[in-house]
């Protein structure tokens, strides 16, 4: 079965009425307008000067809205998922110059609190003290079947090897990056959502919420 964390955190975050954000689309956003403008995805200072330059707005997804993501203003949501993109957005979320204009970011988009926010460095780096921190782990064949999925709903053929190989490769990557490794953090409960539905993962998540708004 497995559910990736978009699903549960959305939600999660409309049962709660809280804001969701996804973090991987500015990172998918930032890839998108460096293919767009011909930057390399290996140019660090290139690619850090175009976090720095250019307006990468994401916006929350609450209980009767999608959110979405506008580069200077123009939706790309829709385009975040194109296999280019997919095909470079390790890389290019490896440069340490990125990360930190992208984490300030996000950091400003969870002043206030009220958020649900999805992405690999959240519980480690973004919000570190966040009241509740869940690491969801599910097998690389069940994140791909799903996203072997997702593309079919979009009227995309994608073969089922080719996108398990896409996503090892960016497990590999995204995982023994010197900043920022995908890790779980301190703390962080860990859910493996390989044989549960959405409605069970949110359960036992519903249940963590309520011991951590009692502690
Ligand atoms: O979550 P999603 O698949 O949209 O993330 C796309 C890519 O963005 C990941 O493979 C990772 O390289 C990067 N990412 C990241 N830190 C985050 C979210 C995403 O490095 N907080």
């Amino acid at each position: 079965m497995a559910v990736g964390k978009t699903t549960v955190g959305r939600a999660l975050a409309r049962r709660m009425g809280y804001r969701f954000y996804d973090t991987g689309a500015m990172y998918r956003a930032l890839t998108w307008l460096a293919l767009q403008k011909g930057v390399d995805p290996r140019d660090e200072t290139a690619l850090t000067q175009l976090a720095q330059h250019s307006r990468i707005q994401l916006l929350p997804g609450t209980d009767g809205d999608e959110g979405g993501l506008l580069v200077d203003g123009r939706d790309i949501t829709s385009e975040l998922r194109e296999s280019e993109v997919e095909a470079s957005v390790s890389p290019v979320s490896e440069v340490a110059g990125v990360r930190r204009c992208l984490v300030a970011q996000q950091r400003e988009l969870a002043q206030g609190g009220g958020v649900v926010m999805a992405g690999r460095d959240i519980g480690t780096v973004v919000l570190p003290q966040a009241d509740l921190k869940v690491f969801l782990i599910a097998s690389p064949e069940e994140r791909a079947h799903r996203r072997q999925q997702e593309l079919l709903a979009q009227g995309k053929e994608a073969p089922y090897e080719k996108v398990l190989e896409n996503l090892r490769r960016r497990d590999r990557i995204d995982s023994q990056r010197a900043h920022s490794p995908l890790k779980p953090a301190q703390g962080a409960e860990v859910i493996d959502t390989d044989s549960l539905t959405l409605e069970q993962v949110l359960e036992r998540v519903m249940k963590l919420v309520q011991e951590a708004l009692c502690r």
